[in-house]
C-alpha cells in the first residue's frame, strides 16, 4: 500500500536551482504550468485531479518555486503571503477523493507555500528575505544568510505487548476515532529515545525495543517528517498523562483488523488512509499475522 503523501511523479530538479539562466528557461516554457490553489488547500479539477493553469497572465510581483517537471512539462507554485489552509480534519476528506500522487505533489507545494509565508524575515538578522535557487531557499541580502525550507522529524509509534498494541485518543479526534501515539523529536535526541520518552511520557509505559517501519512527509499544518515505528514494552500497565490522551487501550490483531475494515462493531475507529498511522496498523497486522502462523 502506498503511504500517504508519498509517490508523486514530480521530477525535482534540485541540481540545476542554483542556476537562474535555467529557472528563466523554465519560466518561458510553453508548456510551463501552475498549480492552483484555494489558499493552502487543493483545487481539484472535472477529472478529480489537481489543477493546473497557464502561467501567462500572472503578476510578475508573486515569486515563483519551481517544484520540478511534471510528464516532462515545469510545474511551478505562487507564493502567496498569508494564504491560510482549511483545517486537517475538513480538508482529509477532500484528500482521500484525490489521486495519491496529486496528494503527494500538493503536499510539497503546501509545504513549500507555507514554509515561505512564515519566513520573509531573516531569522539571524530581521531583514527581508528574497526567494533564490528556484524557490528552495530565501537569502538575506545584508547578512548573506540562507535560509533553507525545514521539516520537523515526528515519532510516531505502537507500544507491543504480548500481541496487542497501544492506540490512544486526544480530545479532538472525531467521535471513537483511536490512532497510534505521537510526538516531536527534541534536538539532541534519536528516534529510539523520542520514541521511548513519548510512550512513557503520554502512557506510562517503558520501552525496551524500538524498530523503524516507515515514514511520511506530512504537509499539515506544517511540514513534519512522520518516522513510523513500533516499540515493545516491558508492562501493558497504562498510566495516562492527562494532557495529550483521554484514553488509551490496549488492541489485539482482531480488533486492528475489525477497525481497519471499517467494522461498525470494532473496538475503535482508525485514523484516515492518508494518515501514516493507517499504514502503521496495517503493517503491524501483516507482520503479526505472518508471525501467528
Ligand atoms: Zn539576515
Amino acid at each position: 500500500m502506498t503511504i500517504g503523501f508519498t509517490g508523486s511523479p514530480l521530477v525535482r530538479l534540485d541540481r540545476e536551482r542554483p542556476d537562474d539562466a535555467a529557472f528563466a528557461r523554465h519560466l518561458a516554457d510553453p508548456r510551463a504550468r501552475l498549480l492552483a490553489l484555494d489558499g493552502l488547500d487543493p483545487v481539484v479539477d472535472a477529472a478529480g485531479g489537481l489543477t493546473w493553469t497557464a502561467l501567462t497572465g500572472r503578476d510578475p510581483a508573486i515569486e515563483l518555486v519551481l517544484l520540478g517537471l511534471l510528464d516532462g512539462a515545469p510545474a511551478f507554485v505562487a507564493l502567496t503571503p498569508g494564504a491560510r489552509g482549511k483545517p486537517m480534519f475538513t480538508l482529509m476528506q477532500a484528500l482521500a477523493a484525490l489521486p495519491a500522487p496529486d496528494a503527494a505533489t500538493w503536499g510539497a507545494a503546501r509545504s513549500l507555500v507555507d514554509w515561505h509565508a512564515r519566513h520573509r524575515f531573516c531569522g539571524r538578522c530581521g531583514a527581508p528575505t528574497e526567494a533564490v535557487r528556484a524557490g528552495w531557499a530565501r537569502r538575506c541580502a545584508p547578512c548573506v544568510a540562507e535560509h533553507y525550507p525545514r521539516t520537523d522529524p515526528v515519532v510516531i509509534m505502537l507500544a507491543e505487548h504480548e500481541g496487542r498494541v497501544l492506540v490512544g485518543r486526544q480530545p479532538r479526534y472525531p467521535a471513537r476515532r483511536y490512532s497510534a501515539l505521537a510526538g516531536f523529536i527534541e534536538v539532541g535526541e534519536s528516534i529510539e529515545e523520542a520514541v521511548a520518552r513519548e510512550l512513557f511520557e503520554e502512557a506510562g509505559v517503558r520501552a525496551t525495543r524500538v524498530r523503524y517501519v516507515a515514514s511520511q512527509p506530512w504537509p499539515l499544518p506544517f511540514s513534519q517528517l512522520m518516522i513510523a515505528c513500533v516499540a515493545e514494552v516491558e508492562s501493558d500497565r497504562i498510566t495516562l498523562d492527562g494532557e495529550e490522551l483521554e484514553d488509551a487501550r490496549w488492541v489485539d490483531r482482531d480488533g486492528v483488523r475489525a477497525a481497519l475494515a471499517g467494522d461498525p462493531d470494532a473496538p475503535f475507529v482508525p485514523p484516515p488512509p492518508y494518515a501514516i498511522a493507517n499504514s502503521l496498523l496495517t503493517r503491524w497486522l501483516h507482520d503479526a499475522d505472518a508471525r501467528a502462523v
